[in-house]
């Protein structure tokens, strides 16, 4: 009986939130729109600099090769909010074909527009739609980054195998997996060969871990002009690169791909160890996602219910350059992933943080378009202003913790106050600002706060919630 109110009281929810919408977009006869109220605050005064990457994908998207044209529409609003990357699921046609997440390629060079594994299309779309999304990216000055698969293959035909001993499914060609006739493979390809048994790490994809020491694998790749890398730069327009499961490989293999294209790049480098990253991110020279920070937040918001677990070790401390922040990506949000991902009701704590913080942030699409949205743009809005110079730690303890962005220059930069106790939290702090007027920029209180003539200032935040403190004016 509950549930049956709680499902009717959503279902009308939804009913006027699209009523809402048809209301303001049908353009025409409707007046301007009321300017916003003077105190606006500063936000609209400073370019930090700062973007954000959208992951424009989750796991399990609805296969019916429509995913392309779903997000498209999308891509204005994005940018207007601040993100100027989008991390597109890998474009490769997979052995499961119109099911498949990009993880299993089968054929690189079929982004849509081969009949093999059962479809023409991707799960995500036709190479048509690919490009048509990819332009209207461009036109709105969005980078589009590709997923790229370079550790294992799936999907292609059987064939003997003498390296060992029996039939493998090693096979590529124009009839089995590989219908683009470009880079077509056999047993040689994939360990173990007549090189050696096995790479740097060891084997995931036993019996398809690609070989990335046979000049052949090197040309197809990244070297050659008809190479993997070079098509999706050059012919599709690929502007960047996320690297899918670099500890199946030597960090050399990134560090090659890039000097012959070059872009954005950031990988897969899964560890939770700060350290062991930033050696990742020294030898491969690219950025990496800082599973540290999301490890951290995850025992600090979660776990733990501690959030001096904030105060160790993340990519983004050791250099902020080279981290790209997360808080959800596809495999943490996977159904059957419960126990390793950030709590619905700790999301937003943990998004203030990143947001804030330094280290280049990813917005999870999945929370990007949903009933978070309007507090993601706002803080997005935060990032993009104020989120500005070094970091001074105020205050951790258990329940709070307190950090203030120095700014830069005549950007005044802020103050974030987390919370996750039940009760509000109120402490004097050391602010870089004397008698002035402060403001939450969080919305989530409209006290009003003033500096006194040593800069101190005693602020708070709502229980289980988090305020982001500047200059009101
Ligand atoms: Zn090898």
């Amino acid at each position: 009986m509950q549930n049956n109110t709680l499902f009717r009281t959503l279902l009308l929810c939804g009913c006027f939130a699209s009523l809402l919408v048809s209301c303001s977009s049908d353009g025409g006869d409707n007046p301007p729109p009321t300017p916003p109220p003077s105190n606006t605050g500063i936000l609209s005064q400073f370019d930090s600099g700062n973007r954000a990457m959208m992951q424009a994908f989750y796991w399990d998207v609805t296969p019916q090769g429509e995913w392309y044209n779903t997000i498209k529409p999308k891509l204005e609003d994005w940018a207007t909010a601040g993100i100027d990357r989008i991390w597109l699921a890998s474009p490769a046609k997979g052995q499961s074909g119109g099911y498949s997440m990009g993880y299993d390629p089968s054929d690189y060079f079929d982004l849509g527009e081969y009949d093999q594994h059962g479809t023409v299309k991707t799960r995500f779309g036709s190479k048509a739609e690919l490009l048509s999304l990819i332009d209207t990216a461009h036109k709105l000055k969005i980078g589009v980054v590709a997923d790229i698969v370079l550790n294992h293959n799936s999907g292609g035909g059987l064939e003997d195998n003498p390296h060992r001993g029996k039939k493998t499914y090693t096979l590529f060609d124009q009839t089995h997996g590989n219908a683009s006739g470009k880079f077509n493979r056999n047993y040689e390809m994939y360990h173990p060969n007549s090189i050696h048994n096995n790479d740097e790490e060891a084997l995931f994809f036993e019996e398809q871990d690609v070989c990335h020491h046979q000049e052949y694998v090197q040309d197809w790749f990244w070297k050659s002009e008809n190479s993997v890398a070079k098509y999706y730069k050059n012919t599709i327009g690929f502007d960047g690169w996320r690297f899918d499961y670099v500890k199946g490989f030597g960090a050399w293999v990134v560090k090659e791909w890039m000097q012959e294209v070059g872009g954005f790049a950031v990988g897969e480098y899964w560890d939770g160890y700060a350290p062991n990253i930033a050696k990742w991110v020294n030898d491969a020279g690219i950025a990496a996602f800082d599973f540290a920070c999301f490890y951290k937040m995850e025992e600090a918001f979660d776990r733990h219910k501690d959030l001096s677990y904030l105060d160790r070790d993340m990519l983004r401390k050791i250099d902020a350059s080279k981290a790209v922040t997360f808080v959800a990506n596809h495999d943490t949000e996977k159904d059957d992933n419960q126990d390793n991902r950030i709590a619905r009701s700790n999301k937003m704590k943990a998004y203030a943080y990143i947001l804030t913080h330094s280290g280049y942030p990813t917005i999870f699409y999945g929370d990007y378009e949903s009933s978070f949205k309007s507090e993601v743009q706002n803080l997005l809005n935060i990032h993009k202003s104020i989120a500005k110079g070094t970091e001074t730690n105020l205050h951790t303890d258990k329940n709070t913790y307190i950090m203030r962005r120095n700014g830069e220059g005549n950007n005044p930069g802020l103050i974030l106050y987390i919370n996750i106790s039940n009760q509000k939290q109120t402490r004097t702090v050391a602010t870089n600002w004397k008698q002035k007027r402060l403001k939450d920029y969080s919305k989530h209180t409209n006290e009003g706060v003033t500096t006194d003539a040593d800069g101190m200032a005693t602020i708070s935040v709502p229980a289980n919630s988090y305020t982001i403190w500047s200059l009101a004016e």
